[in-house]
């Protein structure tokens, strides 16, 4: 069984926090903002780390390690997904943060940004452990979230029913339903058409997007995509559904390549029987390292953070990359990228469909009334099409990356934030 060796234990692994600020603080400098308002953005407002005591199911008690963070409170309540990794920690979580706020700001939800993750390697655990680390963690959390305060939603190793759980922990708690208090739920619990896939949809529509802006045409271009869970797997889909011919697809435990292009909805039926990419008999087995270096014109790294790094940068061969994971090319990738003329759509742009999709949820909830999966599907796609188009004339004006140009856009609406909200006291 092939592994996708998790960047800590690479030789070029940076950490996202360090990557997170290093972004800031370029942004920054562009913008011309002063020291202070700098500090106030390089770390989080406010975090928890709690103990989440718990039960196997054989009796045996344990404890694992959760975080929640609350990087920016400065244009609305926070928002981000929940994490189950075996990797969380609380600079991991500290990074994916600082990125909500910023991808929030991006494309003009009233949101700041949050992360939360809980210490846990999801695959060994058994549904019923899965919910009582879900409650227990979501009871020690509980005074620090809320559909007014943060709203959290699935990320890496979490899903609907994860959402559920918290939903009714919250619920139960205040002694009535309190659907607004997370996002990503289940359509029949006040889940939004359309939330599903809308990471997956965003991806694909910005690939679709920048590929044409590089003069590729979907039905002549091919892809690779790193990662076959709930970003890769639709996106996959939805680009083989436009014409795009995907050569390469890899997950954690391993990966498989076929020129002629892979059957998605087939290798879809294959995975959802094993668990894994790995053993699809209609496409050859590659080592799973080699997906990110695949020759073809686009590249969707869905996976995980620090996946593109100096250490490979020089050798990828994709024209276009569309970052559905959140984090997945360090600052050192990027200039290497920028330098080979590789456009990079950066993460806070390219996955915000989820989050945007979220906000709708959030909306739909609180108000009561619900949206046609047209409607949905719509509105988030003009949220994206603003957002690239406005990403792409401040780089062009500007002469930066896509990536400088989307952190230089949202960092500045943040301070445009604090400055109109003034210091209190
Ligand atoms: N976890 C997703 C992200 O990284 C979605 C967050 C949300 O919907 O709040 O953007």
């Amino acid at each position: 069984m092939t592994t996708v060796a998790h960047p800590a234990a690479t030789a070029s692994a940076t950490r996202p926090l360090d990557e997170a600020r290093t972004q800031l603080a370029h942004a920054v400098d562009r913008l011309g903002l002063d020291e202070g308002l700098h500090r106030m953005m390089a770390q989080p407002r406010r975090e928890m780390t709690v103990l989440v005591p718990l039960r196997r199911d054989d009796g045996t008690p344990t404890v694992v390690t959760g975080h929640r963070v609350q990087h920016n409170f400065w244009r609305g309540p926070t928002k981000g997904g929940l994490r189950f990794s075996p990797h969380v920690d609380l600079d991991e979580v500290r990074a994916l943060a600082m990125w909500m706020t910023w991808k929030c700001a991006l494309v003009n939800l009233p949101y700041g940004g949050a992360k939360g993750g809980v210490r846990i390697d999801p695959r060994s655990f058994s549904p019923a452990e899965l919910e009582r680390v879900t409650r227990r963690y979501t009871a020690e959390i509980l005074p620090i979230i809320g559909p007014e305060v943060d709203i959290p939603a699935p990320d890496v190793g979490t899903d609907e029913q994860t959402m559920a759980w918290m939903m009714d922990t919250y619920s139960v708690s205040r002694g009535h339903t309190v659907p607004g208090v997370v996002t990503g739920k289940p359509i029949a619990l006040g889940g939004s058409q359309g939330r599903a896939e809308a990471t997956s949809r965003g991806v694909a529509h910005l690939a679709l997007l920048a590929l044409e802006s590089r003069g590729i045409r979907a039905d002549a271009a091919t892809a690779a995509v790193q990662g076959f869970g709930k970003v890769g797997r639709d996106a996959a889909r939805f680009l083989a559904e436009a014409g795009v011919r995907v050569v390469a697809v890899s997950d954690a435990d391993g990966a498989v390549a076929d020129e002629a292009g892979i059957d998605i909805g087939r290798l879809a039926a294959h995975v959802d029987r094993t668990g894994t990419v790995a053993g699809f008999a209609e496409a050859s087995a590659i080592p799973a390292s080699e997906v990110v270096l695949a020759d073809v014109d686009l590249l969707v790294p869905a996976a995980i953070e620090g996946v593109i790094t100096a250490d490979n940068a020089a050798s990828v061969r994709a024209r276009v990359i569309v970052e559905g994971a959140n984090g997945p090319t360090t600052t050192a990738a990027d200039a290497i990228l920028a330098a080979r003329d590789v456009l990079v759509v950066p993460d806070i742009l390219a996955n915000a469909g989820g989050v945007i999709v979220s906000y709708f949820e959030w909306v739909q909830g609180n108000t009561a009334l619900w949206w046609s999966k047209g409607e949905v599907e719509q509105r988030l796609t003009r949220l994206l099409e603003e957002a690239w188009e406005d990403v792409r004339a401040y780089s062009a004006r500007t002469g930066t990356t896509l990536r400088e140009a989307a952190m230089c856009r949202a960092v500045a609406r943040v301070a445009e934030a604090q400055r109109l909200r003034g210091l209190y006291p």
